[in-house]
């Protein structure tokens, strides 16, 4: 079995199906799209504590300081 130099098998465990680029396109597709929505998770987990925090701190500063605890 003669196999074009430019294929080879994709990078996806298990898949055995031959592309030109890393992924074939199925995977290629899925890897884009778990990437994608990984960013957006680590961008909104990172983002949002963060501001709350940001938002808590400066409405507990903008009212009473020495009955913040009460
Ligand atoms: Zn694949």
């Amino acid at each position: 079995m003669v196999l074009m130099p430019m294929l080879h098998g994709c990078a996806f465990p298990g898949c055995s199906t031959f592309t030109l680029s890393t992924y074939c396109v199925e995977h290629e597709l899925l890897v884009r799209a778990l990437k994608e929505s990984e960013r957006t998770h680590t961008i909104s987990a990172l983002d949002e504590p963060l501001t709350a925090e940001l938002e808590t701190r400066g409405a507990n500063m903008a009212t009473e300081p020495g009955t913040a605890l009460i």
